[in-house]
């Protein structure tokens, strides 16, 4: 799915110097490195706070908890997504509200939000999932008439557009992550909030470092959530990289589209993903067929590396059972979960490799009736 190690060698000398530079500083947590890339990658959002961060995850938590979001209230949210955007809302106390996806974007559909808010919602929770904005303008208009946060989940979605502005700068807080699966991958963990708010920037910086200000005094509860020196000086190499990657992303995206296209299979068994805006950054090229898991076992076959993003949407998973969605409730993301294949689309995949994939894709289902 993914080639790190040949993304990376062209950068290595770099990279190893940059290493053995944070080494010898002696400076390992924080610092001027970590300062400088919440600078630089602030530049490349779009965005006027930033804050350096252990994960995507904590990232998360971060923002909910300087929200001050608790027991008792409600975070709406979606089922279709990593783990961590429900498991977060449950880790500080409060409820998980799922409501169910579009069938073509796999984002958070905005009526259904509309229709899940009550006295005790706080915020929304929405996800730009595989790099593509949700529908910001639709969500903003109801959490303002609500007078409830939005938390923008944008771990798979580095530097995507949407038409009213960057994604990270249009809630409260953004949330990044740098899991070396990502656009920008890091070498281990590590993420971002971001924020346009001095404010809400500062709150995020104390709850970062254990709610301390000034240091061994604590008017709030954080936690550990600080980036490394050495994650930060690395990303900074890589960062520049950035936006030639995604352009990558982006044509190889346009080449399965056009071979998909012309291949003219039925909608059932071959639904290339639906691009709404511009500013997609496809962190993973999802298909649709009612043959998934044929498919994805021919290609384990033909040695075609994919993966299903997600198997199990997060009402239906066991810690979530208690909470109450039999199955059926959520029929969109149940239906996805059934038939969603990602294809790789990482920059440096090539012509050669994707017209394999593409082709081996295509001859299977061209028979499977
Ligand atoms: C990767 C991811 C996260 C978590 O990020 P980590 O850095 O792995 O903790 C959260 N939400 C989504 C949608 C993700 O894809």
């Amino acid at each position: 799915m993914l080639d790190m190690a040949a993304q990376n060698a062209p950068l290595m000398a770099r990279l190893i110097d940059k290493a053995a530079a944070v080494i010898r500083s002696g400076h390992y947590i924080l610092g001027p490195e970590v300062e400088a890339f919440e600078r630089e990658v602030a530049d490349y959002i779009g965005v006027k706070h930033t804050i350096g961060v252990s994960s995507g995850t904590d990232a998360l938590m971060v923002a909910l908890m300087a929200l001050g979001i608790h027991a008792g209230d409600e975070v709406i949210t979606t089922p279709f997504t990593f783990f961590s955007t429900g498991g977060c809302v449950a880790r500080v106390g409060a409820t998980p509200v799922f409501v169910d996806i579009m069938p073509d974007t796999f984002n958070i559909d905005v009526e259904q939000v509309a229709s899940a808010v009550t006295s005790r919602t706080r915020a929304i929770l929405p996800v730009h999932l595989f790099g593509q904005a949700c529908d910001m303008e639709g969500l903003s208009a109801i959490a303002k008439k609500h007078d409830c946060a939005i938390i923008e989940d944008a771990a798979q979605a580095i530097g995507t557009r949407s038409p009213v502005g960057p994604v990270g700068a249009l809630g409260a807080y953004g949330c990044f992550s740098f899991f070396p699966s990502k656009n920008l991958g890091g070498f281990g963990d590590a993420g971002l909030v971001t924020t346009q708010d001095p404010e809400l920037a500062e709150k995020a910086r104390v709850i970062r470092a254990h709610g301390s200000k000034p240091k061994y005094y604590h008017a709030v509860i954080g936690g550990n959530f600080r980036i490394d020196a050495l994650q930060a000086a690395l990303l900074r190499v890589k960062l520049p990289e950035l936006e030639a990657w995604t352009e990558e992303r982006r044509a190889n995206a346009d080449r399965y589209d056009a071979a998909f296209k012309s291949a003219g299979l039925s909608e059932s068994l071959l639904r290339t993903p639906t691009r709404c805006f511009d500013g997609h950054v496809y962190n993973q090229y999802v298909i649709r067929t009612s043959h998934r898991d044929a498919l994805q076992a021919h290609l384990r076959a033909e040695h075609i590396d994919t993966a299903i993003y997600y198997p199990v949407p997060l009402h239906r998973q066991e810690c979530f059972a208690s909470l109450g969605y039999p199955e059926g409730s959520l029929p969109v993301s149940e239906r996805a979960s059934a038939e969603v294949l990602a294809l790789p689309i990482f920059p440096g995949l090539g012509e050669a490799r994707q017209d394999r994939i593409i082709d081996a894709v295509v001859s299977f289902l061209a028979q499977v009736e």
